[in-house]
């Protein structure tokens, strides 16, 4: 099948450029989206897609680039992939919808069991299922609130947890995700992150005890529902807290009855090389939120969690009209298979090596790297000037629009807009994964 059609890992595995990048076509549609969207909805590179699978992207141009950005962490398997394609189409064939809420079907359930199977600990779980992200962690915040009766809810610095009027309120960075947009959601509270590059290096066991300090002194353990945090940092800048920063808060929130809530939308579904980024700590959240890598680019998002927490919401009081579309748990399951079939933890891993590798070796090369670091397929370069802490986003602008023009896909984040970061589909080939690699180095070069 996968030689047979259009998309999917069938397309040639190259980088080709057959204009500028963006071409004329693109720019035509560009001219169009303009007039049609409002410029509020940004595009990164606006090359206009018109199939992808493997390691590439092709445009109405005709290029093909090289995809290090998997649609920000969601085809986590490789875009368009065989199993999540065949899938949807047996599903598509049956029904696409009927609300689960109204006559429920089997989808819903096995990828609910499957997510209770996959998350780490081995209580008792259950799993609601919805459809982006930010509604995912609107949902584990009301059932953190119905089961504590509390309503303080704690997120941390350089946080992103959506774009929602509750999740605008959690997330840190104002420009452009909330700057006003507000008044935003109450009951908030910030708490200082492990951020080993810029706090002098602190352990995590000390960053944890700043973190415990200011919650205790300024929200109240008594009055705190919940602490929503990112294993590794996803918007904020690929940001990995010092080792024992989140077991320590895990345990904190142990024992203030504080539902510990691991936000991975981006750091899960195989990302890092394990199934959930907070297994490389051991810590057991009370719930996890995922989304993004979980259905192969169909939207689904889901809380799983401990069953006496998840069960404190009253019947009715959870759901919403597509949450667990049947498509969508199609591919769901889809892709859960193929992460088995594939061995896709592992190539997770192997893809992290090379790219950590390759990254410092530039970084030995290049001061203006500051900080390679993230795990598995999640990785990320921190640019500042050079022999100095301070942030260079504009050199993180100007990398990735070199990178662009040469049909690479690359992304940036942080709070200081200085990290370029990279999140390659587990289904790229080695030799597209070095070319990038090569890319990248060629690029840092030139703009010296
Ligand atoms: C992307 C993201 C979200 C929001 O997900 P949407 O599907 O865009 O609503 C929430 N948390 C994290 C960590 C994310 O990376």
């Amino acid at each position: 099948m996968s030689n047979t059609r259009p998309g999917g890992p069938g397309l040639p595995q190259v980088r080709r450029l057959a204009t500028a990048v963006p071409g004329p076509a693109s720019d035509a549609w560009a001219a169009r989206k303009d007039a049609a969207v409002p410029r509020g909805v940004g595009t990164t590179l606006p090359a206009y897609v018109s199939a992808a699978g493997g390691g590439v992207l092709t445009d109405v141009d005709g290029n093909s680039l090289i995809d290090f950005g998997s649609g920000i962490a969601v085809t986590t398997v490789g875009n368009s992939a065989p199993r999540v394609v065949e899938a949807v189409r047996e599903q598509l064939e049956l029904f696409t919808h009927t609300c689960f809420m109204v006559t429920p079907y089997d989808g819903y359930v096995q990828v609910a069991e499957a997510l209770n199977a996959l998350t780490p600990g081995e209580h008792d779980k259950r799993t609601a299922l919805f459809n982006t992200g930010a509604e995912a962690v609107e949902n584990a915040v009301k059932i953190a609130r119905a089961h504590t009766r509390r309503q303080a809810v704690v997120a941390f610095e350089h946080g992103y947890h959506g774009r929602t009027n509750l999740t605008m309120a959690l997330t840190a960075k104002s420009m452009p995700y909330k700057s006003g947009f507000g008044p935003f959601a109450p009951e908030v509270y910030r708490a200082p992150l492990s951020y080993p590059f810029r706090d002098g290096g602190l352990d995590g066991a000390t960053a944890a005890a700043h973190a415990i300090d200011v919650i205790e002194k300024q929200v109240g353990a008594e009055n705190l529902a919940a602490l929503v945090i990112e294993p590794i940092q996803g918007e904020g800048g690929f940001i990995v807290p010092a080792p024992g920063f989140l077991p320590a808060l895990a345990e904190w929130s142990r024992a203030h009855g504080v539902v510990f809530v691991a936000d991975e939308v981006q750091s899960g579904f195989a990302r890092t090389g394990r199934m959930f980024a907070c297994e490389h700590e051991g810590v057991v959240p009370d719930l996890i939120v995922t989304a993004k890598g979980i259905a192969g680019g169909l939207p689904l998002a889901a809380v799983t969690g401990r069953a006496e927490i998840m069960d404190a919401p009253h019947v009715g009081g959870l759901g919403g009209t597509y949450g667990g579309n049947p498509l969508a748990c199609a591919a769901a399951l889809a892709v859960i298979e193929t992460i088995e079939e594939e061995r896709l933890l592992d190539r997770a891993l192997e893809i992290g090596k090379t790219m950590t590798e390759r990254l410092t070796s530039l970084k030995e090369r290049d001061g203006r790297v500051g900080e390679v670091r993230g795990r598995g397929a999640m990785i990320a370069v921190e640019l500042v000037r050079e022999g100095s802490l301070e942030p260079d986003a504009q050199l993180a602008k100007n990398v990735a629009a070199a990178a662009h023009a040469q049909g690479l896909v690359v992304l940036t984040c942080g709070t200081y807009g200085n990290v370029l970061r990279f999140l390659p589909p587990l289904s790229i080939p080695d030799a597209l994964l070095h070319e990038g690699l090569d890319i990248l180095d060629a690029v840092f070069a030139k703009l010296r």
